[in-house]
Formats: C-alpha cells, sequence, structure tokens
C-alpha cells in the first residue's frame, strides 16, 4: 500500500478532530513522556455552579450575588459566567447601570468600580493583600472554589462554586498513566479542589494556587528533566498561553479554549475531549511506523 506520510498522519488526526499544525508536532507526539493538565476547562467541564451564597451581616444574598454579577458582568471566566447565571437574566441591565470600570487581575479575580465603590469579586489574596481581612467559613458543599467579595474595603460575603470532572478525564487519564506518562495537573484553583480531582483522576502529581507565570515555571522544571522525552501541556486557554507556547507540543481544547490559545497552540483538540489526545498519539506511533 501507500506509505501515508506525516501529511497522511494529519490527515488521519483531523478526521478524528485533532487539529495538528505540523508534522514535527507529529513526531514531538511520538516521544512524549510528560503530559501537563491545566485543570479547569481541560481536565474539567469548566462550566462552574454557585452551591452556597454567604453574605455578611447587612447583607441579603440577593445583595451580594447583585454585586458579584455586576463586577463579573463582563468577565469571560466561567466562575464569571457562572455567578452571572445564578444571579439571573436581569444582570446586563443592572450592571450597565452600575459598573463604572472594570479589571480582570489575572488568575485572581476582578476588580471594579461599582455603584461608586470598589468592589473586589475573587481569591482570598486579591482581597487581603489591600489589607482586608475575611473569615475562612466551614463550607458544607464539599471542595469548592470559594470566591470572596468586597465593597470598599470591607468584606460583604463569599460564595461556593463547583465545577465536575468530564465524564471522559478518567480514562484520558488511565490510558496515559499505562502509556507510562508522567500525568500533571497544574491549577490556579486551592489546594483542596486541587487534591480531590487529582485523587479522582489519579493524575501522578498536582500542583495547585498557581499564577499564570507559575504554571510557565513548572513547565520549564518538568521539561528540565530532559531523559523524560517531549513534554506536552494542555490547556483551554484562558490566560495559558506562555505555557502552550513553552511546551514541546501546545494543545489548546478547541470548543471552550480562547482564540489566544487556539492561535498559540501546535495541536487544537475541537471537542475538548481529553481522550483525544490518546488517539493523536496513537495516529502520531502509527504514522511513524509506516514512514520508517
Ligand atoms: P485554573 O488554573 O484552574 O484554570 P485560573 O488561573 O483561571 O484557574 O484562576 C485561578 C483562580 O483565580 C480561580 O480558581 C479563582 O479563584 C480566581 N479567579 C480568576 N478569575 C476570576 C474571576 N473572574 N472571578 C472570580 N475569581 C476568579
Ligand atoms: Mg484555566
Amino acid at each position: 500500500s501507500v506509505p501515508l506520510g506525516y501529511f497522511g498522519g494529519i490527515g488521519g488526526a483531523s478526521r478524528h478532530g485533532i487539529l495538528i499544525k505540523g508534522a514535527n508536532y507529529l513526531e514531538a507526539l511520538t516521544d512524549l513522556r510528560t503530559v501537563v493538565f491545566d485543570k479547569t476547562g481541560t481536565l474539567t467541564e469548566g462550566v462552574f455552579q454557585v452551591v452556597e451564597i454567604s453574605p455578611a451581616k447587612g447583607y441579603t444574598e440577593r445583595e451580594l450575588l447583585e454585586i458579584a454579577a455586576s463586577a463579573e458582568a463582563h468577565s469571560p471566566h466561567p466562575i464569571a459566567k457562572s455567578i452571572r447565571e445564578k444571579y439571573g437574566k436581569d444582570v446586563q441591565d443592572s450592571a450597565l447601570a452600575g459598573l463604572l470600570s472594570y479589571e480582570e487581575v489575572r488568575g485572581q479575580g476582578i476588580r471594579a468600580s461599582y455603584n461608586g465603590q470598589t468592589v473586589l469579586v475573587g481569591k482570598a489574596e486579591l482581597l487581603e493583600q489591600v489589607g482586608i481581612s475575611i473569615p475562612r467559613l466551614m463550607v458544607d458543599k464539599g471542595p469548592g472554589t470559594v470566591v470572596y467579595i468586597s465593597v470598599d474595603g470591607g468584606y460583604v460575603g463569599q460564595l461556593t462554586i463547583s465545577d465536575r470532572v468530564k465524564a471522559d478525564s478518567p480514562a484520558a487519564i488511565a490510558r496515559l498513566n499505562q502509556m507510562g506518562m508522567r500525568t500533571v495537573m497544574l491549577t490556579g484553583d486551592n489546594q483542596a479542589v486541587a487534591k480531590a480531582v487529582a485523587e479522582e483522576l489519579a493524575v501522578s502529581e498536582y500542583h495547585s494556587d498557581l499564577m499564570p507565570e507559575d504554571k510557565v515555571s513548572w513547565l520549564e522544571t518538568l521539561s528540565q528533566a530532559k531523559r523524560q522525552g517531549k513534554i506536552a501541556f494542555i490547556g483551554d486557554g484562558l490566560n495559558d498561553a506562555p505555557v502552550l507556547t513553552r511546551a514541546d507540543v501546545g494543545i489548546a481544547m478547541g470548543g471552550l479554549g480562547s482564540d489566544a490559545a487556539i492561535e498559540a497552540a501546535d495541536v487544537v483538540i475541537m471537542d475538548d475531549q481529553p481522550s483525544k489526545l490518546v488517539e493523536a498519539i496513537q495516529i502520531a506511533r502509527y504514522t511513524k511506523t509506516i514512514i520508517w
């Protein structure tokens, strides 16, 4: 039969919804030893739900949600979407009325000017670094991402938001582990959530509470182990473009992924299923046996 060659391999992959941007990446996939995953939107659905609303004294649940949803009115982050959804459809109108300006604090949350007041919505650090002290409440809905909210320097409450592991993720990780890959999960999310997800998926290792630049450092640390062959990073892309560029094979989720991620990636998985990476490796290995 006619050898498929690398272009055959690329064509074959594309019929499985895997876009490979060059023959060198197909070759790199055959030599992969480490696969690094971003958590949110990659191993998890990235579809969050507000499961607990805990206003501080003097605020109702509705008031707390309105403040948070308004500050998050324009954020593309999955957490922002879940808060808007919980608040309801009228969020755009109220936000346009009260939201003067906002700024996305990378990997931490939102700083907004709402009704003439400064509103912070995000990680504990976002509030604590400007001297706002926050109570660490015991949450009873299991591990979730806690989003803290302040108005003009005063703590006004917190929301607990939870995500779900993708149905496809456990099998994908299991296969990669069987193939002898080192599977690593990196996340900006907290330790409790990271631990729960990492244990559910049986990844070889995980690192939590990371800023976007910490993910780049981890990638460099992991790639320094040169004996360990090539390294892939797979992410949904919000803030992940620098890591995608640094990996030997940068892989973006095409559905949830941001345009910047799809641009920066070497491989794009159209349907966002992590098991497509296993298929891509198999196609790459098969193509190589035909060429050599
Ligand atoms: P991941 O590494 O899991 O993809 P990100 O780097 O996007 O997560 O965000 C890290 C953390 O920063 C989130 O878990 C959340 O606590 C906080 N965060 C980021 N953006 C927002 C936002 N728009 N609103 C509230 N919290 C946010
Ligand atoms: Mg992310």
